[in-house]
């Protein structure tokens, strides 16, 4: 997602956990702070935040067939996961429907894995700003504190964090959240590539990554716009709900309503935010292969130590992917894409205030 993409996904996710009533306070903290830390939800993606990890490639998940070498013990980690297994993993994201039942047996007795860096892999990335939230959570100051569900207490009164920290850190991670929702970022074939130096500004909006991406910031952001967000406007104060109302009409342009959303908000399946992370990546992997069939677009041939021994294919189009009957199209690609990473953000937002209310 783009900037506008992932503002606007972040400010949705705000309508929908107010829309679930049940951590008010965090409604709160976020739509205060909104205008001014609402830049947490593109933060991740920009060049100095990649400094400590790489400029190339940030917080992916990107998954390949791979196949352990017979009577061979593996050393290497991968996955073998059932449809339902899967299915269920993923509750009520809207990518359960769109998926099941639409890819064959082969498909999913094949084993994967995905290899990214530690400090690539999007989901301990999303790990690891949920234990920074907490942390801030707990060491905040009287006014953070009094928000924060029950006595937090850790002996001596901290004024480290404000409320205005903890608002930027749960919009950082709405960035990752929506991510992992993006087919293209869990699936190793070069759906993304960077178009080669020089290529015209039209001409990047042909490949396919970039063109979906830019087409639903284009689209949402016909309603959603960084008036008043960035840079010295911050100085002026708005009117945060003009923010949550402007999402809110962003996203009945893509056929999104607040009543498409579960209401009350899941709580994750998973035992902690980086499997449940991990699981959505799964889900998006396989909407991937919906979209762009291995068949159209083969994976990058590897050793059996998973290693490319074969450069990639060509890069795949935003009309190569869509063009062919009988295929998802764009606007259905775009409702499930743009559901999912508002409901997960909503969902890994409430699962870290759960604790703190039934701690
Ligand atoms: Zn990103």
């Amino acid at each position: 997602m783009n900037q506008t993409g992932h503002g606007a996904i972040a400010a949705m996710a705000v309508n929908v956990l107010k829309q679930d009533g049940g951590a008010p306070e965090l409604v709160g903290l976020l739509k205060e702070k909104l205008q001014t830390c609402l830049i947490g939800s593109w933060i991740p993606d920009l060049p100095y935040s990649k400094l400590g990890s790489g400029f190339t490639d940030n917080h992916i998940f990107k998954i390949f067939p791979y196949q352990p070498e017979p009577g061979k013990p593996d050393d290497s980690q991968y996955f073998v996961v059932s449809e339902k297994k899967l299915l269920d993993s993923l509750g009520s994201r809207a990518m359960v429907g769109f998926i099941s039942g639409k890819l064959d047996k082969k498909w999913w007795d094949t084993p994967y894995k995905a290899d990214p860096s530690p400090g690539k892999h999007l989901a301990n990335r999303a790990m690891a700003v949920s234990i920074a939230i907490k942390d801030i959570l707990i060491m905040g100051d009287e006014e953070l504190a009094k928000k924060v569900p029950g006595e937090v207490n850790i002996g001596q009164p901290m004024e480290l964090f404000h409320p205005a920290h903890a608002a930027l850190f749960f919009f950082m991670l709405s960035h990752f959240s929506a991510d992992c929702c993006m087919p293209c970022h869990c699936d190793h074939r070069d759906l993304f590539s960077s178009p080669p130096k020089g290529t015209p500004t039209m001409e990047k909006k042909t490949y396919l990554h970039c063109a979906m991406e830019e087409q639903w910031g284009d689209e949402l952001g016909k309603e959603f716009t960084f008036d008043g967000l960035k840079g010295a406007s911050v100085s002026t104060p708005r009117d945060p709900q003009t923010f949550l109302d402007a999402a809110g009409r962003a996203f009945q342009r893509v056929d999104i309503k607040l009543a498409d959303f579960p209401n009350p908000i899941p709580d994750i399946k998973a035992k902690d935010i980086w499997s449940e992370m991990v699981t959505v990546c799964r889900g998006s992997f396989a909407l991937a292969n919906l979209m762009v069939p291995a068949s159209d677009y083969g994976f990058p041939k590897r050793d059996a130590k998973g290693k490319m021994v074969d450069s990639e294919d060509p890069r795949i189009t935003f009309d190569q992917a869509f063009s062919k009957p009988g295929r998802p199209s764009f606007p259905e690609i775009t409702k499930v894409v743009l559901h999912d990473a508002v409901l997960n953000t909503a969902m890994l937002w409430k699962s870290i205030w759960r604790k703190f209310k039934e701690k």
